[in-house]
């Protein structure tokens, strides 16, 4: 059975839009590496009533609650009360952490104030998680009852906000607790990503109808980031191995409906999956952009530092350009010839093997303005050694955070699939 999780984010920084909570995201990830499943992420701020529904609500639907926050001596620090209010259980002094707290100020050579006390104020029969940075140690709590379905109660953990404190309690304590005494840790979720560009979320689930089920085993997500969708699979393993094993029909499924559309696997995209093509093949590459920035040499470039893959940039990428010349997009067909000539006069020019060159991208302006842009035809070159000069055009819209990456890609594409057609 995977174990469900649920982690409670405490403060009105965090519901005010102050502080961003990134200790849910680094705690889900680790819960994740121990085969339990985050199902839930609740922030709440600092209201007595709501954490004591919080900590109720939480409690009734997750097998585990890693809370954060609201452990300082602070009046707004409720978390202990509302521990001990939601479940009616009473709060006690704990000698153990009262004699830490002190010592602590004791090093720091400062008077320990009267509020800090409250911090070692514990729920009757909570454990203490100890703190070896800060005087606010952490609550490791089972709920007194059953959940209503009967099965075991929740167990309940609360840390401290600060991000580096509460990262070492669960390392320290967290961790070892929920897998020396709730047998957790012996499957954890792994995963495996398949990168897929030029065709919609949509038609990829239309393609791919039986995989992406919330109940499948695998599970198969799909998502997108500025026009290439991953195809996320995870399941919960015991090893790398045996993982690898249970995605192969997976795999083959989703490369047999999609095939040249996935053009990678990890933590790839389109310009870096170009890039080591041009480098296996020992091809030289030129690129003409034209218009509102250079959004395929910028791809291509960030990965030409010495060293990024194995290679500097003169080996694979001799001369690239930005240009404004008189290439205009007016009637598509004397635009792309005009596009092709362009290529092939600068892949002579270079003594380049291909040339690579984009329309005239539309200005910002232009695209954030006009009632029918961002969609419109558009149009690549690609001039090749030896050979007749390629076109293509494509019919791309969408918000302009994302077209111009759109555009690019769908170059990279074009250029992407002329290099797999002489494999
Ligand atoms: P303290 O003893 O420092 O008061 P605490 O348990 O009361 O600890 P908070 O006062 O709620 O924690 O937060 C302490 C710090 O940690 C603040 O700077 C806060 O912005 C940060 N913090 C709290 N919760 C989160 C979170 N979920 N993600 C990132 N930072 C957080």
């Amino acid at each position: 059975m995977v174990l469900r999780a649920e982690i409670l984010s405490i403060g009105d920084e965090l519901t005010s839009g102050q502080r961003l909570d990134t200790n849910s995201q680094w705690l889900s990830e680790q819960l994740g590496n121990l085969g339990i499943k985050t199902v839930f992420h609740t922030t709440v701020g600092d209201s007595m009533s709501d954490n004591v529904d919080a900590f109720r609500t939480a409690a009734r639907r997750a097998d585990i609650v890693v809370a954060t926050g609201g452990l300082g001596p602070t009046a707004d620090d409720l978390t202990r009360e509302a521990m001990a209010e939601a479940f009616r259980l009473q709060l006690e002094i704990r000698p153990e952490a009262l004699e830490h707290i002190e010592s602590l100020f004791a090093r720091r050579k400062r008077p320990m104030p009267e509020r800090n006390r409250s911090q070692a104020m514990f729920p009757v029969g909570a454990r203490i998680i100890d703190n070896p940075h800060g005087t606010a140690p952490g609550v490791d709590l089972v709920a007194p009852e059953l959940k209503s379905d009967g099965t075991s109660p929740c167990r309940m953990f609360a840390l401290p906000g600060v991000p580096a404190e509460m990262m070492q309690m669960f390392k320290a304590t967290v961790e070892p607790r929920l897998m020396n005494e709730m047998g957790i840790g012996a499957q954890r979720w792994f995963f495996h990503s398949l990168k897929v560009f030029g065709i919609g979320e949509s038609d990829v689930e239309k393609k791919l109808p039986d995989l992406i089920h919330r109940d499948r085993d695998p599970i198969v997500g799909i998502t997108v980031s500025k026009a290439t969708i991953t195809l996320r699979i995870a399941a919960l393993c015991s090893s790398e191995s045996e993982f690898r094993e249970k995605i192969q029909s997976t795999l083959r499924e989703i490369h047999s409906q999609l095939g040249l559309l996935v053009f990678g696997e990890g933590e790839i995209d389109i310009d870096e999956a170009v890039h080591r093509m041009l480098i296996e093949r020992g091809v030289s590459l030129g690129v003409l952009e034209v218009g509102a920035g250079a959004w395929i040499q910028h791809g291509l470039a960030k990965l030409s530092e010495p060293g990024a893959i194995g290679l500097q940039a003169s080996h694979w990428f001799p001369s690239m350009v930005a240009m404004s010349p008189d290439v205009k997009c007016g009637d598509t067909d004397s635009a792309t010839n005009a596009l092709s000539m362009a290529a092939e006069q600068f892949r002579k020019e270079h003594d380049l093997d291909l040339c690579l060159a984009a329309g005239t991208y539309p200005t910002w302006d232009a695209v954030s303005t006009s009632a029918t842009l961002p969609s419109s035809d558009f149009s690549f070159a690609l001039a090749r050694r030896g050979k007749e000069t390629k076109c293509t055009t494509v019919s791309l819209g969408a918000h302009p955070d994302v077209l111009y990456h759109r555009l690019a890609k769908a170059g990279l594409n074009f250029l992407r699939l002329e290099l797999l057609q002489h494999d």
